[in-house]
């Protein structure tokens, strides 16, 4: 039976909201709104957009409300069949695409940029100071350049094309192409790991410090509120699968880490995005893995397989295998 969109939204309301009221129950914790009666109770349903916090109820789930509770597919898709979950529009819409964007760019240039074989572009071929032909440039095997034409060019571009290619090796020529800013890269995929990090952990996950120090820095993606964002890209040789895992040695690195595999028709590439662990010692190791730079000795367990979010016994996973795990 095929699911439609307000199901899976519904669905998502209640698995997360389930996840609240565990926690509120064992922490004893209660929510309120201040009114001019004073503290009064919320007894209904609650949702908290796991990146702006704010505060949204079932009603919000109606598409037609100024700021609703909107599906975030976080890619890449083939993750745990998929992984889903609720941001407010307004979050989803201010990063979610243009983030998105950025990652397809940068898997589309960075092997072109490195010199793979096979890898392709779209880029500007400039025949002088105000003309060029778009075109697709392949780098070949033996590492020679392979330019395809679009099929119908003008005769004036045409008669320009065979000016450059009789003049080839005296001119220098000029490829235009648009490449991302890591940092913004860099940003997305933080995005990306901490919202498949709180898809697993759920609640008492990301209202620890350290992952709140993660969120004020995507709330903020234009300050420098990190110096380094933590992403890992040279993971393919550890052949870790996609989601969450736990690295537990060294020891003085134990930190999450989300693994994602992105993909293009020239590329695979598993990127890890660190995660800190809860508290003092979470910090540290999270700033020891960065300063480090190394990522060949890792020991992972991976936590993926697992289900914490509306497991009574496990809605302090977080907290609980980064002590437990050793
Ligand atoms: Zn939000």
């Amino acid at each position: 039976m095929k699911t439609n969109r307000s199901e899976i939204r519904k669905q998502i309301f209640d698995s997360y909201s389930k996840n609240l009221e565990l926690i509120c129950d064992r922490f004893k914790i209660q929510f309120g709104i201040k009114s001019e009666k004073g503290f009064e109770k919320v007894n209904e349903k609650i949702y908290v957009c796991p990146l702006c916090f704010k505060v949204f109820y079932e009603l919000d789930l109606d598409q037609n409300r100024q700021n609703p509770l909107t599906i975030e597919d976080l890619p890449p898709k083939s993750i745990r069949k998929s992984i889903l979950i609720l941001t407010c529009k307004k979050c989803n819409n201010e990063a979610g695409y243009k983030f998105d964007y950025l990652i397809k760019q940068h898997v589309k240039t960075d092997p072109f940029l490195k010199g793979i074989a096979n890898s392709m572009i779209s880029a500007n071929l400039n025949l002088n100071d105000k003309k060029y032909i778009k075109g697709q440039f392949k780098i070949l095997e033996d590492k020679s350049l392979l330019f395809e034409l679009p099929d119908s060019l003008t005769s004036f571009l045409n008669d320009s094309f065979e000016n450059l290619i009789k003049n080839w090796s005296q001119k220098p020529f000029t490829l235009q192409f648009t490449v991302p800013q890591i940092r913004q890269v860099e940003l997305a995929y933080l995005r990306i790991g901490y919202l498949i990090f709180f898809s697993y952990f759920g609640y008492l996950a990301v209202l620890d410090n350290n992952l709140k120090m993660l969120r004020e820095q995507l709330l903020q993606p234009s300050e420098e509120k990190l110096k380094n964002l933590g992403i890992i890209y040279n993971l393919e040789k550890k052949n870790a699968p996609e989601g969450v895992h736990i690295i537990k040695q060294p020891v003085n690195i134990k930190t999450y880490l989300v693994v994602i595999d992105v993909s293009d028709k020239s590329l695979k590439k598993k990127i890890g995005i660190l995660i800190p662990g809860p508290g003092e010692k979470g910090l540290n190791c999270y700033r020891n893995f960065i300063s480090l730079k190394n990522s060949e000795n890792l020991e992972l367990v991976n936590l993926s397989s697992k289900d914490f979010l509306i497991n009574r016994d496990f809605i302090n996973a977080y907290y609980y295998f980064y002590e437990n795990i050793n």
